[in-house]
């Protein structure tokens, strides 16, 4: 299939430029505006995080993940505010973002309590000599992080890398600055020193500069395939280790041993989380045949019933989407998709109404070449496409450039095994939609990025020096 026919680089063209603003998402109401950081404010930061990061590594562990448990309790008591600070700028319900400061706390604490045992040095059998694999902090991390979980993408980042003994440049989305800013202030609060974690105010086109400067050690970024491409292109030239978690369209296999209802179910949960906007939402649902009537009935009930309203409704299961680009780029993804041959099954245009609604929508049978086929959709519209057997579902699964999550169905074991070794993705969940957890690896193949984060040690890791040290002449 020819991919570069997929529309991104026409998506991209479209797109806004950048102001660093909050604009409420359910009025479309701008709410404040925010002045960027000069090359002076970003040098006096940089310069800041620099000998932080001197003095950081050496600091008594014990001191480091003092600031990670300080930051647990403050984002446990702070979780409501922040979960209206995350609605008011990206248009998440409110009881999701107090639940998501509430998984940030919990990954705070894991980290706190297992950085000894996670960062303890890993002796090496070798005749005649004492060595071992130490873990030393790179020194200065900077992350390019998205919108679209505001704490929880930066705090994955951050918690391993403060107890690591790194320090972080966050440069977050450009429409969530006091989102950015709440998260400076909660590691300020929590006890770190200032140049631990620090936020600059900047747009996208002020990235290369910071990353190539000699003090910057690696970055992270979370986001689009465009900037994760940018970023590893500038980071590459300067040889600097990054991860990178980009987007994803993650299949969700139905076969016909599996527990129906709970497929349904939960297939509508994983589509409208966070209002479609995960990159580990399901957005494929991959049905096999002889049950994919009573799979569409079933699902086109639950998203027809669905709640779409204010963020702060707790009656409400999906919000307005993030920005006016992202709900028209989703308009023009249905509509190509429709153009192209898929049918509309629900849904498919916007509401009218001020803020950036858009209806559950479903979509059916989209041919390959679609937008809704293999593209990402990053709102609530789910494709429905139907397979003869478990090995054409693997095969339109994998049919696509991402490789992030992928969720399968059925209570044949045989099968579920073939699902999970032939699904290619980083996280395949059997029975289960997927989520992410602080002691499981998450991260993607193919254009869904490379490296790990959470994972316990793996994704810690990927910020640090493994010295291999060999001491001839001391016994093992
Ligand atoms: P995005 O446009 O790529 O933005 C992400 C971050 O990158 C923002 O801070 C953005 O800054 C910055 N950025 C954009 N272009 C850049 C460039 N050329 N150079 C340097 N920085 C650049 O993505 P998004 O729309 O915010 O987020 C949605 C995407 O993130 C989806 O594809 C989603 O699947 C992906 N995502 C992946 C994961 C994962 O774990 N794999 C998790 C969440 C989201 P500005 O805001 O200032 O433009």
């Amino acid at each position: 299939m020819a991919r570069e026919s997929r529309g991104l680089e026409t998506l991209l063209s479209r797109r806004e430029p950048v102001s660093i603003a909050t604009v409420n998402p359910a009025t479309g109401e701008l709410v404040k505006q925010f002045q960027a950081h000069s090359d002076a404010d970003v040098e006096t930061r940089l310069a800041r995080a620099a000998a932080t990061a001197q003095t950081w590594r050496k600091t008594p562990l014990a001191a480091r993940t003092t600031v990670l448990t300080r930051a647990a309790d403050l984002l446990d008591e702070r979780k409501d505010d922040y979960g209206r600070l995350m609605a008011l700028e990206m248009g998440k319900t409110v009881r999701g973002g107090a639940a998501e400061a509430a998984k940030c706390a919990t990954t705070c604490r894991y980290y706190a309590e297992h950085a000894e045992a996670f960062l303890a040095d890993e002796p090496i059998q070798s005749d005649g000599e004492r060595a071992f694999v130490a873990y030393e902090p790179l020194g200065v991390v900077l992350a390019v992080m998205p919108w679209n979980f505001p704490f929880w993408q930066v705090v994955r980042f951050a918690a391993p890398a403060i107890a690591a003994g790194n320090v972080g440049l966050l440069k977050h989305a450009s429409n969530v600055p006091q989102c950015a800013l709440a998260l400076e202030r909660l590691f300020l609060d929590a006890g770190a020193p200032e140049g631990v974690f620090q936020t600059l105010l900047i747009g996208p086109e002020a990235v290369a500069a910071v990353l190539a400067d000699p003090r910057v050690s690696a970055a992270t970024l979370t986001g689009s395939e465009p900037a994760g491409s940018s970023v590893a292109a500038i980071a590459g030239k300067h040889i600097k280790r990054t991860v990178l978690e980009l987007g994803g369209s993650d299949p969700f296999v139905v076969m016909p041993s599996a527990d129906l209802d709970a497929a349904i179910s939960t297939a509508v949960d994983a589509r409208i989380i966070n209002s479609g906007q995960s990159c580990i939402a399901a957005k494929r649902f991959i049905v096999h045949r002889s049950i994919a009537d009573r799979f569409t009935q079933g699902f086109c009930e639950k998203m027809r019933s669905l709640v779409v309203g204010d963020p702060a409704d707790a009656a409400t299961a999906v919000g307005p989407l993030a920005t006016r680009q992202i709900r028209d780029d989703i308009h023009e993804q249905v509509r190509q998709s429709v153009a192209g041959g898929a049918k509309l099954l629900l849904g498919g245009e916007p509401l009218d109404r001020p803020g950036w609604y858009f209806q559950p929508t479903v979509l059916a049978d989209a041919p390959p070449g679609t937008p809704a086929y293999g593209d990402e959709i990053f709102g609530p519209v789910a494709t429905i496409l139907t397979a003869s057997d478990v090995d054409e579902a693997i095969r339109i699964a994998n049919d696509v450039d991402f490789g992030l999550g992928a969720s399968a169905w059925t209570r044949d074991e045989a099968e579920a095994d073939c699902l999970a070794r032939g699904l290619a993705a980083g996280n395949v969940f059997i029975n289960a939609m997927v989520v992410s957890d602080a002691r499981f690896p998450f991260g993607g193949i193919k254009k869904s990025g490379y490296g790990r984060e959470l994972g316990g040690a793996i994704g810690m890791r990927e910020f640090m020096n493994m010295k291999t040290v060999r001491m001839k002449g001391f016994a093992s």
